[in-house]
């Protein structure tokens, strides 16, 4: 090997960090929009808890969720007692939440304060 072919070795593993920078930058620019997609995708899931719950819902429907607990079937549910709302719920997660709040068996998705389903469970006062 001649010196002159040692000093261009010698260039080019100089040159490895800035081009190991110029990669990174590259792989950032190049996540970015990935990043981006991920930040909105966060944003949606975060929506899609704060949506009411379907009354259409498989799960509700099978849980007899209503969004009108004075329309219970009694008959059909005999643990609901009048007067058992989600609102009093343990599972309605945000008790200051006056007309729809988030229901933790339903994905934090919003059932309707006077609501009801079979999973009732009452808050301790
Ligand atoms: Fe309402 Fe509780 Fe049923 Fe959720 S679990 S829908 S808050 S009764």
């Amino acid at each position: 090997m001649s010196v002159k072919d040692d000093s261009k070795v010698n260039v080019e593993a100089a040159d490895l960090p800035s081009t190991g920078r110029r990669k990174l930058i590259k792989m950032m620019l190049a996540a970015g929009p990935t990043l981006s997609l991920l930040g909105t995708n966060q944003q949606a899931i975060a929506q899609d808890a704060a949506e009411k719950l379907p009354i259409t819902d498989p799960v509700a429907n099978a849980l007899g969720y209503v969004e009108d607990a004075t329309t219970v079937d009694a008959a059909k549910y005999p643990a609901f007692k009048q007067g058992d709302i989600c609102k009093d719920c343990l599972l309605y997660t945000d008790p200051s939440a006056e007309e729809w709040g988030p229901c933790s068996l339903f994905q934090n998705r919003l059932v309707a304060a006077n609501g009801w389903c079979v999973s009732f469970a009452k808050r301790p006062a």
